[in-house]
């Protein structure tokens, strides 16, 4: 294959792709410069196309938790891919991997898989309107669901106003579906619900927020929005995509003890191949077809390869359970830079748990979307470039959080701290 160095790859590929890229955020737009091309990546550390070598702090935004070409997965992959890479038809990986997810989620009974997080969102909130009989949703502002229409809708200038779409091409009718509330406020949601129930199919959460950087949810305020959706007669969505077997080898709703009526999942449960899926309770579940009247299929659902390699990473995470391990440096990481950030009198903090945690550049903590929007991202752009000079490879935008995987070692923590300290 030519020789090209990063530059000359993306200058190349904006000839062929649009921006160059396949998915938005690798443009690096939030952070400015070329974005880096990758060719290689085992364990925590990528091999760039410019001859770096990189400890990865991305990881594929959350699949790799196991770390990049985990030898057992790798040796799986190959052996699936030697009996054919898709049949169209069903195997016996795909009811061994739903029993194996099935056991290890209580609030689960079924579960259904497709190829990505946005289509597990689209079918989860076509599942909630088909099983309702309502149109609409509530979700919250700045909560990311990959991008079926009516998840792209951002706040308007009120809250009980429908969403304004935050993407060209979505109809103001979809648009006009959607409710806007705020993350860690439970009176947005009661406010829209009070007003509102009668219309309203589900309300959609990723339980610990992974995509305004990593902001947890403040106590009470996932179980009070269980009370009011069961008050109100309408479906709760955990959207699982980052969180699912994320800080510990099940869902966050399980271990805060709160069941969500459908759960969504993706990025782990594939093991770094395209997977998302739906699960939830048997008597919502059989609303899907050929059982029930909800519509959903995919040539390429439940596909051998990405069911056996999740499958392998599910059982490797069950088995080892390195959370603890990743709990440790996780929280080294976060202790390290909110100490620096003190003694220095740095406008930063890092929110952490278990594997993930976010460098937030403001004093003050950060709740929602607006405290989020109010960091100061240029110096993030700043730090990312600064961390890249260095070795360190970190989630290209401010509002995306940064993962550990099991691969990753007390040193490459250690030398992260000592190059950050002197940022
Ligand atoms: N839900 C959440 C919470 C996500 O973070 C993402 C993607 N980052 C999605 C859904 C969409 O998943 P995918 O990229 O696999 O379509």
């Amino acid at each position: 294959m030519t020789n090209l160095n990063s530059k000359q790859w993306f200058n190349k590929a904006k000839n062929f792709i649009p921006g160059g890229v396949n998915s938005p955020v690798r443009a690096f737009n939030d952070v400015g410069g070329t974005p880096v091309y990758f060719k290689k990546a085992v364990g925590s550390v990528i091999t760039t196309e410019d001859g770096n070598k990189l400890v990865d702090f991305c990881n594929s935004f959350g699949p790799m938790i196991l770390g990049h070409a985990h030898p057992e997965i790798v040796e799986e992959i190959k052996k699936i891919a030697a009996n054919g890479t898709s049949y169209g038809a069903n195997h016996a990986t795909e009811a061994e991997y739903a029993e194996l997810l099935c056991n290890q989620i209580p609030e689960m009974d079924m579960i259904r898989f497709v190829n990505s997080g946005t289509e597990a969102v689209m079918t989860a909130l076509r599942l909630s309107r088909g099983y309702t009989g309502k149109d609409k949703i509530i979700k919250f502002a700045g909560g990311f669901h990959g991008h079926p229409d009516s998840t792209l809708i951002k706040s308007g200038s009120s809250l009980l106003s429908s969403g304004q779409a935050s993407s060209a091409g979505i109809s103001k009718k979809v648009a006009s579906d959607v409710f806007i509330a705020n993350y860690n406020d439970i009176n947005s949601v009661e406010q829209i619900l009070n007003e509102h129930a009668d219309e309203i199919a589900s309300i959609i959460i990723e339980p610990l927020a992974g995509n305004m950087g990593l902001i947890k949810p403040n106590e009470g305020f996932l179980e009070n929005i269980r009370v009011l959706a069961d008050k109100h007669s309408v479906l709760l969505i955990f959207d699982e995509v980052i969180n699912g077997f994320r800080v510990h080898a099940g869902t966050y709703g399980s271990l805060c003890g709160i069941t969500p009526d459908i759960t969504t999942f993706g990025k782990i449960i594939g093991g770094g191949l395209p997977i998302g899926a739906i699960g939830g309770k048997k008597a919502i579940m059989e609303y899907l077809a050929p059982i029930g009247p909800v519509y959903q299929s995919g040539t390429l659902c439940g596909n051998p390869l990405a069911l056996s390699a999740g499958k392998k990473t599910i059982e490797i995470l069950i088995d080892q359970s390195p959370y603890e391990k990743m709990e440790k440096l996780g929280k080294k990481i976060a202790d390290e830079i909110n100490q620096i950030a003190k003694e220095k009198e740095l406008a930063l903090h890092c929110p952490q748990i278990g594997s993930m945690f976010t460098p937030f550049f403001r004093k003050e903590p950060v709740n929602n979307l607006e405290d989020a929007k109010n960091c100061d991202h240029k110096k993030y752009a700043r730090f990312f470039h600064y961390m890249l000079d260095n070795g360190f490879y970190m989630p290209p935008s401010g509002y995306e959080v940064s993962f550990l995987s099991a691969a990753h070692t007390d040193e490459q923590i250690d030398k992260f701290l000592s190059v950050l300290s002197s940022f």
